[in-house]
């Protein structure tokens, strides 16, 4: 494959770079997920509430490739927090997306003021230990959650996919994450692709490697060891984004990226976040 993988703390194998599925409607899905598999991407970002596990499993079935070459996640959505309604809920993404086991199956969002998280992921290391998930993990967890979660089960979390790009960059979360054995997943790595690629210093760096904004940026995460899902429903920019492995960016560049951090976030604060 064109995309080297990471090692989870459990050893099980994920692509650094996979493709997101956010806001691809279910018949648009099964054509970008297509699109995506024929470009080489391996692994595949959907989650229950994006509404395109089914387009996103026909694509995956008729693709022919072998299962073990893929890696699918999914995530359990807020409304289905708690432990039997979980078990439920894994039962229908299964069946929605056509398979008999995912890769890694997320908690959406830690949803703190509930406090339902834990017996959650209990139901997570359940299904972790009747083989039905290779890895178990989180998104949007900050530091506190993950430490309460790690004090109150056993299998410590393989990733938490959390928003970064280079105006939120996350160093305390990649830091905690990294003292812990966490691998760090950037959701919209590209900035939702709003003004970040207009960016006057990530311009420059594009230039300079004659590449594009959006390769630079992901090159950048791939640097900093984050696993990356850039989107795209556009064919053109879905291969462009899986070319980042035969280039590098230098410590210059890299600094100059890292000069841009905001602490900006585009999508909900998961301390109050709180949707049904
Ligand atoms: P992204 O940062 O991947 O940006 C996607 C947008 O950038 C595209 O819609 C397009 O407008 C633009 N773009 C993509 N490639 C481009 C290119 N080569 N050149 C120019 N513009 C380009 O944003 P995202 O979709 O929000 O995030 C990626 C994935 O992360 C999602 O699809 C989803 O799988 C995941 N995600 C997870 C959560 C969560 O709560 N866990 C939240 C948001 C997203």
């Amino acid at each position: 494959s064109k995309v080297p993988p990471i090692i989870l703390n459990n050893g099980v194998e994920m692509p650094q770079l996979g493709f997101g599925v956010w806001q691809v409607p279910d018949d648009e899905a099964e054509s970008a997920v297509a699109t995506a598999l024929e470009a080489g991407y391996r692994s595949i970002d959907t989650a229950a509430i994006y509404g395109n596990e089914e387009g996103t499993g026909k694509a995956i079935t008729a693709s022919g490739l072998p299962r073990e070459e893929l890696f699918v996640t999914t995530k359990l959505w807020n409304a289905d927090q708690g432990y039997d309604s979980t078990l439920r809920a894994f039962d229908t993404s299964l069946e929605k997306l056509g398979l008999d086991f995912v890769d890694l199956y997320l908690i959406h969002w830690p949803l703190p003021a509930r406090g339902t998280y834990v017996d959650t992921y209990k139901a997570f290391e359940k299904l972790h230990a009747d083989g039905r998930i290779r890895a178990i993990g989180v998104s949007n967890f900050l530091p506190e959650h993950l430490e309460r979660l790690i004090g109150e089960t056993s299998v410590i979390p393989a990733v938490n996919q959390i928003e970064l790009h280079p105006h939120l960059q996350q160093s305390a979360a990649r830091e905690y994450h990294a003292e812990q054995g966490i691998a760090t997943e950037a959701w919209s790595p590209l900035g939702q692709g709003k003004g970040l690629l207009e960016v006057p210093a990530i311009v420059a760096i594009a230039r300079k490697h004659n590449r594009t904004p959006a390769q630079v940026v992901l090159r950048w995460h791939i640097q900093l060891g984050n696993v990356v899902i850039p989107k795209s429903v556009t064919p053109a920019r879905i291969k462009e984004n899986i070319e980042v492995f035969d280039f590098s960016l230098d410590t210059e560049d890299l600094a100059a990226i890292s000069a841009l951090n905001e602490n900006r976030r585009l999508g909900p604060d998961p301390a109050t976040f709180d949707g049904a």
